[in-house]
């Protein structure tokens, strides 16, 4: 049995006659719609260990049948405040394909099984509800309406304004509305959370808690000036390009470090600048116990298993591409962990069973962005390497010494790269590109272009296909002089705003002059809180020039087949 368990045990809820109802022992009490991780990689992981070295008792309910509020009554009312853990992917991602189409499985679950043991496969009996915070949230409402609600995870923080909601393709209000949540957390949200179990535990209210890496909702504009409104929620909703005004403010105010807020009828959103984390704070969370296990049990999910002996070495993404909200989420700033916290960690991910020697990733978004911490204050620029890269941020050397050192630590026999590394940066850096088709690949490298057209590259934030061609010609050199045969496996997507069927049919042919083989493509995907989706809503780029938006799926898919199709 794990050790959520044991802890489970020594911690029982008490039952009040007069209330009739179960007083939990728990301080906090998380609640997530697929099994708890514990482990470094999975947001519930490090939150319940921050909470814990702090002092607090977390309860965990995961998998709760939502359909029953009894589900989220079984650990009692927690002293401080529930939780409502969302984890790393929307649930409207994971629920749906790119064509709108439900899928069958969900990575997250034990052995990918997406429903209830025992019901039909029908959205009703999905273990992962669509929009889990809103449905969960009003759940425990109904049960506790005198408990704090906190939120987080990527679901919570990039639904926290206006967004767009590609399942039921429409423009929503802010999460915090619709869930009826107290306060949400922006980020991995450790020190947030642990400041507001703190500042309960004195007395003061939820409603009077004002913090970094929060969002609340105010009955009156803040009186603090220099605080950046976006355009309103209605405006949103009557005028399309409004998203795009809102989305590029947005990019702006979070690195200026400015409060943001956006005006929902006569309420408004307001989120706080982010929280700043630094090297120690990482090495600190990182640095605890993890079993690396489920709660139950000792069968795993596939993104646990995926996860298992996988390394997070930093946080924060430079590269700032339209179609992604890591910098949003994370911030554009990397922090990266001392390499001694990473050695640490693999020293403990030996004493796990099923340890075989072999690291799945040592990395973040990117993995060779590890130790490119910019210390310069107030930088505006949304992207550190697009359109060029700024002189200041020179990846790759320190990843080649982490890498060095992990190589030489006991028990290791081989570590993957599995979040994948940039190519423009890796140009640069031909030694580490040595290193990794030396010590670091398999069969194949992950690439990741999106596209070879340069009207989209630029929608897309990503460098010209002439850097592509560099940097092929490089690997090509360096592959034959390692008498390796690792080939290239690029990734793309098809459907970005701004591409026309002219441009794939292109892009087939200069794929295909450089010797590569199209075998990952995605149709994209309009997901909350990126300027991709917000171009697509509004089809027009970010100077409001309008540009063409495909949105017919048969389209989408003749173009994703062209691509992957052979010659
Ligand atoms: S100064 Fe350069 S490296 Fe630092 S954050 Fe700005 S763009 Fe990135």
């Amino acid at each position: 049995m794990s050790s959520g368990y044991a802890f489970f045990r020594k911690v029982p809820a008490i039952f009040d006659k007069s209330m009739r109802r179960v007083i939990s022992c728990f301080d906090v009490i998380f609640v997530l719609p697929y099994p708890f991780s514990d482990h470094p990689s999975f947001p519930e992981g490090i939150l319940r260990k921050a909470l814990e070295l702090e002092g607090f008792r977390v309860g965990v309910i995961e998998t709760p049948f939502w359909q029953k509020k009894e589900s989220f009554e079984v650990l009692g009312k927690p002293k401080r405040f529930f939780a409502i853990i969302s984890g790393p992917v929307d649930s409207v991602v994971l629920n749906y394909t790119s064509a709108r189409k439900r899928r069958k499985e969900d990575l997250y679950q034990l052995n990918g099984k997406a429903y209830f043991h025992g019901y039909p496969p029908s959205i009703k009996y999905k273990i992962r509800p669509d929009r889990t915070v809103i449905v969960f949230t009003n759940r425990i409402k109904e049960l506790f309406h005198d408990v704090p609600i906190v939120i987080g995870g990527l679901e919570a923080a990039l639904r926290c304004f206006a967004h767009y909601d590609f399942q039921q393709d429409k423009i929503r209000r802010s999460i915090l509305l619709d869930s009826r949540a107290d306060i949400l957390v922006t980020g991995m949200g450790e020190k947030q959370l642990v400041r507001i179990a703190r500042i309960l535990e004195s007395g003061v209210s939820i409603n009077d808690i004002i913090l970094p890496g929060t969002a609340r909702i105010n009955n009156a504009l803040p009186e603090k000036n220099g605080c950046v409104e976006l355009p309103s929620f209605e405006a949103v909703l009557q005028d399309r390009t409004k998203l795009l005004e809102a989305h590029l403010m947005l990019e702006k105010a979070l690195l200026e470090g400015k409060d943001i807020v956006q005006r929902h009828a006569d309420r408004y959103v307001v989120q706080y600048p982010v929280e700043n984390y630094n090297a120690s704070d990482l090495d600190h969370i990182y640095d605890q116990c993890y079993t690396r296990m489920h709660l139950k049990g000792d069968s795993y999910s596939p993104a646990l298993r995926m996860n298992l002996f996988s390394i997070t070495s930093h946080r924060g993404c430079a590269g700032g591409c339209s179609f992604c909200s890591i910098g949003i989420h994370h911030g554009k700033k990397v922090i990266s962990r001392s390499m001694g916290s990473i050695v640490k960690e693999i020293h403990s991910q030996t004493r796990h069973p099923q340890w075989k020697g072999y690291i799945a990733d040592i990395g973040g978004a990117t993995a060779d962005m590890y130790g490119n911490d910019c210390k310069v204050e107030g930088c505006l620029k949304p992207s550190c390497l697009y359109p060029e890269r700024c002189r200041i941020f020179s990846p790759g050397k320190r990843y080649m010494e982490l890498l060095r050192e992990c190589r030489k630590t006991r028990g290791v026999k081989k570590i993957f790269l599995g979040s994948g590394v940039r190519y423009d940066m890796l140009l640069n850096d031909p030694d580490l590109l040595e290193e990794i088709l030396l010590y670091h690949s398999g069969r194949f490298l992950r690439i990741a272009p999106e596209h070879t057209e340069e009207t989209v590259l630029n929608l897309m934030r990503k460098p010209s296909f002439n850097v592509l061609e560099s940097f092929v010609r490089l690997f090509q050199s360096i592959n034959q002089k390692l008498k390796r045969r690792i080939e290239l496996a690029p990734y793309i997507i098809v459907g970005h705003p701004g591409e026309k069927q002219a441009d794939v049919i292109e892009m087939k042919k200069k794929l295909t002059s450089l010797g590569l083989k199209a075998t990952r493509v995605q149709i994209f995907t309009p997901t909350p809180g990126n300027l991709s989706t917000a171009m697509y809503y509004a089809r027009c780029d970010s100077s409001l020039k309008p540009i063409p938006v495909e949105k017919e799926i048969v389209e989408l898919i003749k173009r994703k087949k062209l691509l992957a199709s052979p010659g």
